[in-house]
């Protein structure tokens, strides 16, 4: 069994594209959302031909953005609701606390990994609610309703250790600001059965994580796709690497 439709935000390249490509070969999953800034310079992802996609535009920053998303996604999922919703999209802006102060770069690094992250998932409960309400049962499943959100181990407050510290300062604030949100989440969205799970996808070989990074796009996102699509009661708020493997607040 698979979700019945999942909504991908930064499905344009990196991990976001690359975890839409495990997607599509699960032939269960129904209705794929793959969102990006601008669809018209999408290439690879507008190459990929499945009657069951629909690539849509979403600027995580815009609220005018957001709710022409929804109307959309309302459309395409009707009474069955949006069975997965997958923050993914995110930016890194390097900062070291020993540089110079940026107002500026601290807030902009806040509001896309986090505020905006939250925003979206806000817009997106009642289609949540909805799936969650119409597929039942006991308790949390990803096939019942979920909201995952990709995180990061530079989240872990427990794990800083010195490496990497210095630029990653303002980044590890925006993730674990995310990773309290999603335990709020996880939370206060208990009564709906609403699934809540932050995963770190590892380091991977992308714009963001540059080409020293340990893992290909390909490998990293079979492991977390196949095992987002395993997540039920057990995974419900946990902060969890791409095996599954529980990472420390
Ligand atoms: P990339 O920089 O390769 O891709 C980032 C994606 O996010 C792009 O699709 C980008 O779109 C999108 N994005 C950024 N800002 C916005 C916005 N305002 N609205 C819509 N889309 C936006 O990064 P990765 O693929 O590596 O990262 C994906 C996620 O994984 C991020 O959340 C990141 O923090 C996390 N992560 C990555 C790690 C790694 O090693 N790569 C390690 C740990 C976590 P556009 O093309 O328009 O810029």
């Amino acid at each position: 069994m698979s979700p019945k439709s999942l909504l991908i935000t930064g499905a344009n390249r990196g991990i976001g594209l690359g975890l839409l490509k495990q997607f599509l070969k699960h032939k269960d999953i129904q209705i794929i959302i793959a969102t990006c800034r601008d669809p018209s310079k999408a290439e690879e992802l507008s190459n990929l031909k499945d009657s069951r996609l629909h690539i849509l535009p979403l600027d995580i920053d815009c609220d005018e953005s957001i709710s022409k998303l929804y109307a959309e996604v309302e459309k395409l999922v009707g009474e069955d609701g949006l069975t997965v919703l997958l923050n993914n999209a995110g930016i890194l802006l390097p900062y070291d606390v020993e540089g110079e102060k940026n107002r500026k770069t601290l807030i902009r690094q806040l509001e896309t990994n986090s505020v905006s992250t939250a925003l979206i998932t806000q817009e997106f409960l009642p289609l949540l609610k909805k799936a969650a309400a119409k597929n039942g049962g006991d308790g949390y499943s990803i096939n019942r309703a979920a909201i995952v959100n990709i995180s990061s181990t530079a989240a872990s407050v427990e794990k800083i250790d010195g490496t990497f510290n210095g630029p990653l300062v303002a980044y590890r604030m925006s993730k674990s600001a995310l990773n309290s949100f999603a335990k709020s989440c996880s939370i206060d969205l208990a009564k709906y059965h609403i699934l809540v799970t932050s995963f770190c996808p590892g380091w991977v070989k992308t714009g963001m994580g540059g080409a020293n990074a340990m893992l290909e796009i390909e490998d990293a996102t079979k492991t977390l796709s196949d095992n987002i699509l395993t997540l039920g009661n057990a995974h419900h708020g946990a902060y969890l690497n791409a095996d599954l493997t529980v990472i420390p607040n």
